[in-house]
C-alpha cells in the first residue's frame, strides 16, 4: 500500500482522563489537526472504576467538560465509547477494544491514529495486547516539556522499529508507525488544576471558561 495515498484524511483519537480538560489538551490536539491534516480528532475519556474515581467527579462530568471545551470546533469531538463499554462494571476497559471498534467503523483502508503523550508511552508495554495497537493504527507520540521516550528495553526497540520520520507516511497506510510530534509546550496538568480548585485559587486561563463555569455550577474538585 506505500506510496499511494488514501482517500479521506486520517482520523484520531486522544485518550486520556480529562480530570477535567484544559488548554493543554485543547492546544495540543488543535495542532496535531493541522500538522497531521486530520479530518476529525476525538477526546475519548477514559473509564476509570468507580471506587477509584476522584470524589465528586463522575465519568459523567469528565466527558460533558470536554464536550463543552469542544464545542464550536468542529474538527474536535467527544468520543464516549469507553465509558458506556465500561458501565458500571470494574471490568477494564481497554484501548485496544476501542481501536478495533473504531478500525471495523471505518473500515480497513482509513488512516486512525491514536495520540498519546510521552508519559503515556513509557508504560505502554504494560497495555493489554500493546504491540497488537499497531494492527490497528498509527500512534502519535506528543513530546511533552521534560519527557523523553524509552531508549531501551522492548518498548524502545518496538518505538525504533515502527518509527516514522514524516507526517505524510501517515496518509500512506491505515496504521502501523509511530510519528512524534513536538507540539507548542504548556504546562498545564489537571492535577495542578484540581489541586488549585481544592485551594479555593482560580484555574482562570488554564482552560475554556465554560468548563469552570461547569465545575461551579456542579461544585466539582472542591
Ligand atoms: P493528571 O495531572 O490528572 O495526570 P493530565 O493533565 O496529565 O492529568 P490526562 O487526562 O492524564 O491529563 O492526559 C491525557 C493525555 O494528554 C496524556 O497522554 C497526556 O500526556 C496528555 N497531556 C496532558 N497534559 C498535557 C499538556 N499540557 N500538553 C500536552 N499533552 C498533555
Amino acid at each position: 500500500m506505500s506510496g499511494t495515498t488514501l482517500a479521506n484524511g486520517p482520523l484520531a483519537v486522544f485518550g486520556g482522563t480529562f480530570n477535567p480538560v484544559h488548554y493543554g489538551h485543547l492546544r495540543s490536539a488543535l495542532e496535531l489537526v493541522e500538522k497531521l491534516g486530520l479530518d476529525e480528532l476525538r477526546l475519548m475519556p477514559c473509564a476509570v472504576p468507580p471506587h477509584r474515581e476522584q470524589p465528586g467527579c463522575s465519568a459523567q462530568h469528565r466527558a460533558a467538560m470536554v464536550e463543552l471545551a469542544v464545542a464550536g470546533e468542529p474538527r474536535l469531538s467527544c468520543d464516549r465509547r469507553e465509558l458506556q463499554r465500561d458501565g458500571n462494571s470494574d471490568s477494564p476497559s481497554y484501548t485496544y477494544d476501542s481501536l478495533a471498534e473504531l478500525r471495523a467503523e471505518l473500515g480497513g483502508k482509513r488512516a486512525l491514529c491514536m495520540v498519546v503523550g510521552c508519559d503515556a508511552v513509557r508504560d505502554i508495554g504494560s497495555w493489554h495486547r500493546w504491540r497488537e495497537l499497531l494492527d490497528l493504527a498509527h500512534i502519535v507520540v506528543i513530546a511533552r516539556p521534560g519527557w523523553s521516550l524509552p531508549a531501551d528495553g522492548e518498548v524502545g526497540s518496538w518505538l525504533r522499529d515502527h518509527a516514522m520520520d514524516a507526517v505524510p507516511n501517515l496518509c500512506e497506510r491505515p496504521a502501523g508507525g509511530i510519528l512524534t510530534q513536538e507540539l507548542r509546550p504548556l504546562d498545564i496538568s489537571s492535577t495542578e488544576i484540581r489541586e488549585l480548585l481544592a485551594s479555593g485559587r482560580s484555574a482562570r486561563y488554564l482552560m475554556p471558561q465554560s468548563v469552570l463555569e461547569y465545575i461551579q455550577a456542579h461544585g466539582l474538585y472542591r
